[in-house]
């Protein structure tokens, strides 16, 4: 059978080991005659599941002791509602750095729920081909946070340097690199990012949230309530137990092979094979400013919609899937997230090669 990759945005590519694992325990879970699919979430077996899982992101990650981990279902667009939810109670305001559609989404989100949304800088007028910087200093005692997306899986710019907030709480949304490059956990008040991407199969969405911002706040639904998620280990109702269990298990593959800087070390080795290609390729190119380039989401065009199509219908017919590029974009993307590994990139740049010879 011809090999296989997968550069699907999300849900992507996960590891070997953890899908041979899942098969292998599928079922019967820890030789208990029952599958993971069947047991309670008030198991034992749950409980040590659950726990490991936080205990691992924490080591990964080193979160501090005054940081929850909390796992909700819902999504990243569950927590574009769910954090101003949380934090957006004393000014009722909050900035936002507009950096791509995701950036975006989230300030839409806010404002429906009554929430005065500062977008303080974009770059929508360039298509996003850079991150928007911020030039001044933001006022005291006017927002309960700023908002910025890590990555923009769409548009593919990432910050590599976070932007200075003058003490106003940071939230950063990691959906699509969380644990693909290093960040200080302690630069931000709240990461948040579903897993489907870099870390498991979609159904869980983590939330990293420094205990003093976790408040009591009337009348939020309860399965978006930091402080009751906080009390009740993440349980007040049923949580998707198999991809909690699932995303323990890549965690598990993340330690093995040495953690973030191993892996991070990686990804800047796939993605610089990438862009090397691109940025010598008389055909194809990348449109995002060098120093904003993303490790994980790689867009890239011919500037003919035609000849792009066909580039991805050869790409496919190769076994290198899913390279359509996002309809706002349009030509190609291909997401090079944890678990793709260097012989995927090799493949996509080899075949990109004779497609262009081949013209
Ligand atoms: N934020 C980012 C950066 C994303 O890439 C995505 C999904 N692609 C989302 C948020 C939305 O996530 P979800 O589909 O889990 O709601």
């Amino acid at each position: 059978m011809m090999t296989v990759y997968n550069f699907a945005a999300g849900p992507a590519t996960l590891p070997d080991e953890v899908i041979q694992q899942i098969q292998t325990e599928l079922p019967s879970l820890q030789g208990s005659g029952m599958s993971i699919l069947e047991i309670s979430h008030r198991s034992a077996m749950f409980d040590e599941i659950i726990n490991t899982a936080q205990q691992d992101l924490r080591d990964l990650m080193a979160i501090p002791d005054d940081y929850e981990v909390l796992f909700f279902q819902g999504g990243g667009t569950g927590q574009f509602a769910a954090v101003p939810l949380n934090l957006a109670t004393t000014h009722h305001r909050i900035a936002l750095l507009d950096s791509g559609h995701w950036a975006a989404k989230a300030g839409d989100e806010a404002t429906k729920l009554g929430v005065t949304v500062d977008t303080l800088a974009t770059t929508k007028g360039t298509h996003y081909d850079k991150l928007p910087a911020l030039t001044m200093t933001l006022p005291a005692d006017t927002y309960d946070y700023m908002h910025i997306c890590t990555n923009n899986t769409i548009e593919g710019t990432a910050y590599h340097a976070l932007p200075k907030t003058s003490g106003v709480p940071l939230v950063g949304d990691m959906s699509s690199n969380i644990m693909a490059q290093r960040y200080n956990v302690s630069d931000f008040d709240l990461i948040f990012a579903g897993v489907q991407k870099n870390l498991g199969p979609a159904g869980v969405t983590i939330v990293i949230v420094k205990k003093s911002l976790i408040k009591e706040v009337d009348h939020i639904p309860s399965v978006f309530d930091y402080s009751l998620f906080a009390k009740k280990n993440s349980m007040p109702n049923t949580p998707p137990v198999f991809n909690i269990y699932a995303t323990g298990l890549t965690l598990k593959w993340l330690k093995s092979i040495g953690g973030i800087d191993e892996i991070e070390r990686r990804n800047q080795k796939k993605a610089s094979l990438l862009y090397d290609f691109l940025d010598h390729s008389k055909v194809f190119n990348n449109p995002v400013k060098p120093a904003d380039r993303s490790l994980t989401n790689v867009p890239f065009m011919t500037g003919d919609a035609k000849l792009d199509d066909a580039a991805v219908a050869d790409l496919t017919d190769h076994g290198l899937m899913n390279l359509k590029g996002h309809r706002s974009v349009g030509g190609l993307r291909a997401s090079l997230y944890n678990a793709m590994p260097f012989e995927g990139v090799q493949a996509l740049v080899n075949e990109l090669y004779h497609f262009e010879k081949n013209l």
